[in-house]
């Protein structure tokens, strides 16, 4: 009747530990804590930062030809980085990185061919 503190089977060898335990004292297997796995999910994926999220899948697209998405990646990006520097635990310091790098990128680049390509149909109409 002293025994205070809840205890559920290992899932290894079945015997009693307590709950709170990170470890089994009979065979030595290592318990997960569900807590942990919602933690490594959020972390992984930045639901709590939606601009570097935008940033990210925008940054993506950039990849095509498209110029004015790569912008709003880099844009969004900053706006992401901001949000994570002010709060730490809305995470998404990669994704909104990756924005910012392949949507600066690719949307410069694609401007750059886009107003090329209009220097070289003026110059073509000029002759
Ligand atoms: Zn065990």
């Amino acid at each position: 009747m002293s025994e205070t503190a809840e205890r559920q089977p290992c899932p290894m060898c079945g015997q009693e530990i307590p709950v709170a335990a990170k470890k089994c004292r009979f065979c030595g297997e290592m318990i997960e804590r569900k807590s942990s796995n919602d933690h490594a999910i959020s972390g992984l994926i930045p639901y709590k930062n939606p601009p570097a999220l935008i940033a990210y899948y925008l940054g993506l697209f950039s990849l095509l030809p498209c110029f004015p998405i790569g912008l709003v990646a880099l844009v969004l990006g900053i706006i992401g980085l901001r949000k994570v520097y002010a709060t730490p635990e809305v995470r998404g310091t990669v994704h909104a990185w990756i924005g910012i790098v392949l949507g600066g990128f690719f949307g410069l680049l694609w401007t750059a061919i886009t107003i090329l390509g209009l220097i070289g149909a003026i110059a073509a109409q000029n002759h």
